[in-house]
């Protein structure tokens, strides 16, 4: 019975296997053993001396010599190389941080290296460029896998053997110089070494085969036991593995035949398209200066299209205009080689923004300039203007965005930062987004919920896997490439790639463009769901506050320019021998844009941006004051022509279009003064007004030395001062934690009490100071003016805290569920209670120059000049004033801090009693200038019929001699309004936000232009003049 029953055995088993031949008799192939022999076979760190890795490079040979020069300076390549060279050696250490070394490599093939593929192999932590004939070849740096640079693919008798290169070593690794972790400050000591630099044979067999087993052994470990195809992937390895001997590579092809028969096994019709895109994110500066992103763009740029030369397939989708101007104006001859792969549609240019911008802080004008650079240089540069937005690592997304990405020519939106989220998983991947006045794009967020994919089996897995709106469209975006500090796509990862490009039981993966996918997504979208409303990202609400005097400069600059050009404008129009600064007003707008970057003004980068930003805004405000603060000054451009020199009076502009009354200073005798002021446009003033509304004493004296009881509108402590802790969990100048709000100290330390400053008339004010935490210091000033609806609390810190976080609050006698909060172009709605996870991760959120909490026919209004932080809970209104991180800048906000902000109780509606027009007054002050001329009648430039519209922006059309005049609804209302100019317009007509004109012309009526909006609408007009 029993030798009946082996032979049974026996003989099936000689069935199953390959023949009966006794060698190749079937294995177990237990899967743990299976498994691990495989990830053996291929490990870089055991079993090397006699494993597949071990054999990936062949002979090595040193360099025939090394030498360098270093430099603190970023020189150009021209200015290195004929500098004096000292000796350098492998292992050698240069530094310290942000210095840069030029290295001189001398270098001689061996001639024995005949039809061998040779490498220079380069390794060290700084981030290094291959110069060859004086042209950028090649980025080197380690944690983006480049350390090779290929010299010769098949070493031919005719080819130089001998050669020299340059190799350009930035003291920085690709994210900086963090001491102890990534976002720690940098060290400013670091040092890098150069561990490696030789030349090597290169055995490409091997590598292939190395690929071919890393793919099946993720196949075979990540598609799980329940999924045969694991089985059959590990299996085929496991085979591959018998048949491979290392040491002889004429067993290569028949062991590459086996992985290329599984990967040529195809899927169904239904499978799953990924849709991978070569992607390089750069931060145009974060744990690097701006001067170091560059060279970033350079080093990943240039391998990119080195990449792009031996793969034709290959696509790179490369936002930001600056970064390419950057490029364009340091790196010509690799500019030259993009702009030849953008015509061929390899190296595509997206976003259409000057810079990858912050989404929720710049105003919605920058948002307009930040489209209108950037598409107007791809335009230019490239002969086409961006089709998609890209936004991957911004820090949330106005709910404006659609909108005006409508009007730049863009119905595309890509992001995926939303994956960050830290309470609520947001529920789509493929969406329709509607802004607030209700445009919608077509939104996708790659489900990977990652920029910088590495072309792995488990990338590719999860892009499937975690897509929410799979089922409804059958295609994802995968951007694959190093990131955040450059880097970009690798030879390695197409390689993977190309091996799953339609591999049963994996997604299919296309190499492909933003606009393939978003074509087919725009074709398939008929199940898609809506999202309305902003991409409010759950995570870096510490961004809104940190670093103060940047988000400062931000509004002060965004002012200035508003103002500048509105001037300018009228002064071009009054005078024909002006000169619209046009030049002068793009360069500064491209360096207020640049500062709008989501690293910089939202203050998570280190010391050295921050530095570099502030003298960017001072530049700005230097310019103003130096040229175009001379259109004021010369009232001949007002009309008022025939100087009289011995006629003392004041010249009032005010650049906004609704008119003034306001209590301005002017130096005299007789202080402060009032007057009265027309709309946009001129007051000149010689006979002031010295007995004018008084202030309302009474409402200032119901303020208490502390906790200010406002009691007209409180029925706690206005103007309540606290502190709270404020220690995120890792990102520290990004987060404020839920868990802040439990620490909450009340400031009630009194330095100087309340003393009345000025005690009336057209003026009253008190003044008192506060000890804040430890050591710092609050100086106010609360002011009054006469028929001024606030109350004005002008605001001094000396500011000397860590991980603290400072607020002012208003309770208020107001009940809603509701608050109201100004965004780009308009406001909306979030809750003031915590009822669903959606709601209280709300608890800190951003607003811009207004927030207003309101029950029917009653509400109080929170006004700023250059604050963004912000939150309502049940009744108390507060602002945030000044945070305290430690990282990425260890001094970040400390020093003396001055900002101003306002309450403003109200009848009736926000709308109805004008927050919204104070709230511009406030950010936009009335421009006093003394002139000496005869008086003359003011004259308004601009004005509008409805106090629903407001008129943002005059400047000069950029392609036009005419006047752009852009305006929004901003009550939430559907109104027609009349636009009435003194200027001589001789036609008009609208025009989209790039002020390419759309539709028919508008008829000049004798009241003016009317133009109808509905809630929330942006309309730009272009208005030829006549003279
Ligand atoms: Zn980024």
């Amino acid at each position: 019975g029993t030798s009946k029953h082996s032979g049974k055995i026996i003989t099936s088993r000689l069935h199953q296997g390959d023949g009966g031949s006794s060698a190749a008799m079937a294995a177990i192939k237990h899967r743990r053993t299976a498994l691990e022999r495989v990830e053996k076979f291929i490990s870089d760190t055991y079993f090397t001396d006699c494993n597949l890795r071990g054999r990936l490079f062949g002979d090595r040979c040193p360099l025939a010599s090394l030498s360098y020069f270093q430099t603190p300076r970023r020189i150009p390549y021209e200015e290195a190389v004929v500098q004096e060279f000292g000796p350098a050696q492998v292992g050698q250490s240069f530094g310290p941080t942000w210095e840069t070394c030029w290295f001189k490599v001398e270098l001689s093939i061996p001639s024995a290296w005949a039809g061998r593929e040779v490498h220079f192999v380069w390794e060290s932590d700084g981030e290094g460029m291959v110069w060859r004939d004086a042209q950028p070849v090649q980025g080197l740096t380690k944690e983006g896998e480049k350390t090779s640079y290929i010299l010769t693919r098949s070493l031919k008798e005719s080819e130089p053997h001998s050669l020299t290169l340059y190799v350009e070593l930035a003291c920085n690794g690709l994210f900086g110089a963090g001491k102890g972790s990534m976002i720690a400050p940098p060290d400013p000591d670091r040092r890098v070494t150069l561990s490696k630099a030789e030349l090597v044979v290169f055995n490409r067999d091997v590598y292939e085969l190395l690929v071919d087993l890393e793919i099946l052994l993720d196949m075979a470990q990540l598609l799980g036991e329940e999924n045969q195809r694991s089985f059959q992937a590990l299996y085929t390895a496991n085979q591959m593995v018998n048949v491979c001997d290392v040491m002889d590579p004429s067993t290569f092809p028949a062991t590459r035949d086996l992985a290329a028969a599984i990967f040529s096994q195809r899927n169904g019709e239904s499978q799953h398209t990924v849709h991978a895109m070569g992607h390089c994110h750069i931060d145009s500066a974060w744990l690097w200066p701006y001067e170091e992103t560059i060279r970033k763009c350079a080093r990943s740029w240039v391998t990119v299209v080195q990449l792009m030369e031996h793969n034709p397939e290959l696509t790179f989708a490369c936002s930001q205009a600056q970064q390419f101007e950057w490029v364009r104006r340091s790196y010509p001859g690799l500019y030259a080689r993009i702009q030849d792969f953008v015509a061929k549609g390899q190296f595509i240019p997206v976003g259409g923004t000057w810079v990858e911008m912050d989404g929720n802080l710049p105003s919605g004008e920058s948002m307009v300039r930040q489209f209108l650079q950037g598409q107007r240089f791809f335009q230019e540069q490239f002969g086409r203007i961006c089709s998609e937005f890209w936004l991957p690592d911004t820090f949330g997304y106005s709910a404006q965005l659609p909108q005006l990405m409508h009007g730049c020519g863009i119905q595309r939106f890509l992001t995926q930062k939303l994956s960050w989220n830290l309470v609520n998983s947001f529920p789509h991947h493929t969406f329709f987004w509607e802004g607030i006045d209700g445009s919608q794009v077509l939104t996708h967020f790659p489900p990977g919920d990652s920029y910088g994919m590495h072309g792995r089996v488990e990338e590719v897995l999860k892009t499937v896997k975690n897509n929410k709106d799979k089922g409804r469209v059958n295609h994802s975006a995968f951007l694959f490439g190093f990131g955040d500090g450059g880097g970009g796509p690798t030879q390695k990862m197409l390689d993977r790639m190309k091996r799953m490009s339609d591999t049963d039981g994996l997604p299919r993966v296309q190499i492909s463009t933003p606009d393939q996918l978003f074509s087919v997504l725009e074709k398939e979208s008929s199940q898609l769901c809506t999202w309305v409303g902003e991409l409010f990202l759950e995570l870096h609400n510490g961004t809104y506050t940190t670093q103060a005097q940047i988000k400062k400069g931000n509004r002060e600059c965004e002012q200035i320019l508003h103002d500048v050009e509105v001037l300018s404008t009228l002064a071009v129009a009054q005078d024909k021998e002006f000169q619209y600064p046009a030049s002068q007003l793009q360069q500064l707008w491209r360096l207020l844009l640049l500062n709008q970057f989501h690293d910089v003004l939202p203050g998570s980068c280190i010391q050295l941006v921050v530095e570099d930003a502030l003298q960017y805004y001072t530049g700005e405000q230097g310019a103003w004051l130096a040229g175009p603060s001379r259109v004021g000054a010369s009232p001949a451009w007002w009309g008022c022509r025939g100087s009289n020199p011995g006629t003392q009076s004041t010249l009032v502009l005010n650049t906004l279009s609704w008119e003034r009354t306001e209590v301005i200073s002017r130096p005299g005798p007789n202080g402060k003064e009032t007057l009265g002021m027309s709309d946009l446009g001129v007051a000149l003033v010689s006979e002031f007004l010295t007995e004018g509304e008084t202030a309302n004493r009474e409402m200032l004296c119901l303020f208490l030395p502390w906790g200010r009881a406002l009691e007209s509108i409180a029925n706690g402590c206005a103007n309540q001062f606290a502190l709270f802790d404020d220690v995120p969990l890792y990102w520290d100048a990004w987060d404020v934690m839920d868990y802040h709000l439990e620490t909450r100290k009340p400031v009630t330390t009194m330095l100087k009490p309340l003393e009345v400053t000025l005690a009336g008339g057209l003026r009253g004010s008190v003044r008192f100071s506060l000890k804040v935490g430890k050591s710092s210091t609050l100086t106010q000033e609360i002011i009054l003016d006469a028929m001024c609806p606030y109350l004005r609390f002008q605001t001094q810190v000396e500011w000397k805290e860590a991980h603290k976080f400072l607020k002012v609050e208003f309770p208020v006698n107001v009940r809603s569920t509701s608050a109201t909060y100004e965004i780009q172009f308009g406001h909306l709605q979030r809750p003031t209670h915590w009822n669903t996870s959606w709601d209280w991760a709300r608890f800190e959120v951003w607003a811009h120059k207004w927030l207003d909490l309101s029950e029917h026919g009653f509400g109080v209004a929170l006004l700023n000049n250059c604050k963004y932080g912000a939150s309502v809970h049940r009744n108390i209104l507060s602002l945030s004033l000044l945070r305290a991180p430690k990282s990425p800048d260890s001094t970040a906000d400390i020093g003396l801090h001055q900002f101003t902000y306002a309450v403003m109780p109200h009848q009736g509606s926000f709308q109805e009693a004008g927050v919204i027009q104070q709230a511009y007054s406030l950010n936009f002050p009335l421009h006093v200038v003394p002139a000496s001329c005869a008086p003359c009648p003011a004259w308004s430039a601009f004005s509008v019929s409805s106090p629903a519209i407001v008129l943002e922006t005059v400047k000069q059309a950029a392609q036009h001699s005419a006047v752009v005049v852009r305006l929004y609804e901003a009550h939430g209302s559907t109104v027609t309004a009349w636009l009435q100019t003194s200027l001589p317009v001789k036609k008009a007509m609208l025009c989209d936000l790039l002020e390419r004109p759309v539709g028919w012309g508008l008829s000049l009526e004798k009241q003016g232009l009317r133009l109808s909006f509905t809630p929330f609408r942006v309309l730009s007009v272009l208005l030829v003049l006549s003279c």
